[in-house]
């Protein structure tokens, strides 16, 4: 088992004999008491590294950032809270629960000892509980080389979260403009390695709707993606508190509609971004498929609900209820969405109903 040889701040809560899960994973794991609006289930139990001195990274977005106060393992993710627990409770806890998963996901966080904590952790769980396994990779903790250390440890698919749809965005938020130690080229790398790796459709990268890009942008960017062999898992910007982008608004519903439909159908091979058409200010006007086939997809509903790592013959495993945006104003479906959640999802986009 690996050393600690961190300098404690607060409190003595390291990984990897210590893990933060997602309110929806304890709830899962009967950790945590509730029941989720609309009674919505999680599949995939998402788990995330935590040392004492926290992320070395300095996002703006994000709620662990370095440069915001309070102990490290009080600051939430994204959106909601993660509490923490040890190892051996969480993997006693998810072999009672196990029938109700389909995934478990680990993801690393900017820290000298991440990846090997990591490979630590992905041989317990698949030696131990035996799920599929995604890793949420941190690349600017390890070098394109240590992705097949990952894969060979027993991780099936791997992830890289460039979360901006540009360079000059991802400086802005994430690189020198942040004064953050991530490099946009440096991921790309990782990403292409991944797939490289892991396979056609086993690489995901997640991208934030809503950071100042235009949806030509981001669209373009998913079909680098795709182009690489991996798959988009797609959020929309909401403000996390306590981060500097606090008071910043959230991605407004209609882009993030049109975003979602866009990359349903390209990584479904349905169509392609060559083939869409964007007006002056960058909004997508033509999806490149006839209307009624387009229409066809939008009253699945499917093209609206949260994209992730598939499980269980489920095309997102990883639905993080509610983690984009509030039960009154659902962004990622983690449900199929109903009849009035279509016709409310047509509204927000502007779709004309003929
Ligand atoms: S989509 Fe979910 S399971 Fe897959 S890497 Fe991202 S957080 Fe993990």
């Amino acid at each position: 088992m690996p050393t600690e040889n961190d300098q404690p701040t607060t409190q003595r809560l390291s990984s990897p004999e210590t893990l933060q899960m997602s309110l929806a994973a304890a709830m899962t794991l009967n950790l945590k008491e509730g029941l989720f609006f609309r009674n919505a289930r999680l599949y995939c139990l998402n788990l995330l590294l935590t040392y004492p001195s926290g992320c070395r990274g300095n996002c703006s977005y994000c709620g662990l950032q370095k440069s915001r106060d309070g102990a490290f393992s009080e600051k939430s993710f994204i959106r909601v809270s993660w509490p923490t627990y040890d190892l051996e409770t969480i993997i006693q806890k998810t072999l009672e629960n196990r029938h109700k998963l389909h995934r478990v996901c680990l993801s690393m966080i900017t820290h000298p000892r991440a990846l090997e904590d990591t490979l630590y952790l992905i041989r317990r769980f698949r030696e131990e509980v035996g799920l599929p396994l995604s890793v949420l990779m941190n690349p600017t903790s390890m070098k394109t080389a240590d992705v097949a250390a990952l894969q060979q440890a027993g991780a099936q698919m791997a992830a890289v979260a460039l979360d901006l749809a540009d360079e000059a965005l991802f400086d802005r938020h994430r690189g020198s403009g942040a004064k953050g130690p991530h490099r946009f080229d440096h991921y790309w790398s990782m990403l292409a390695a991944t797939a490289e790796v892991f396979g056609k459709n086993k690489a995901g990268c997640h991208l934030i709707c809503g950071m100042g890009e235009r949806e030509e942008d981001l669209i373009r960017r998913i079909q680098s993606v795709r182009d690489l062999g991996a798959r988009t898992h797609l959020f929309s910007f909401y403000p996390e508190k306590g981060s500097r982008l606090a008071d910043a608004p959230a991605c407004p519903a209609g882009q993030y509609r049109r975003v979602q439909l866009a990359r349903f159908l390209i990584d479904n091979d349905l169509s392609r971004s060559q083939v869409m058409a964007f007006d002056e200010e960058g909004r997508i006007k033509d999806f490149g498929l006839p209307p009624e086939d387009l229409e066809g997809w939008i009253d699945s509903g499917r093209p609206f609900m949260t994209s992730g790592c598939p499980g269980g013959g489920l095309e997102t495993a990883c639905n993080r209820p509610f983690g984009d945006g509030p039960p009154s104003d659902i962004r990622s479906y983690p449900f199929p969405p109903e009849e009035e959640d279509v016709a409310r999802i047509k509204d927000q986009m502007g779709w004309e109903t003929n």
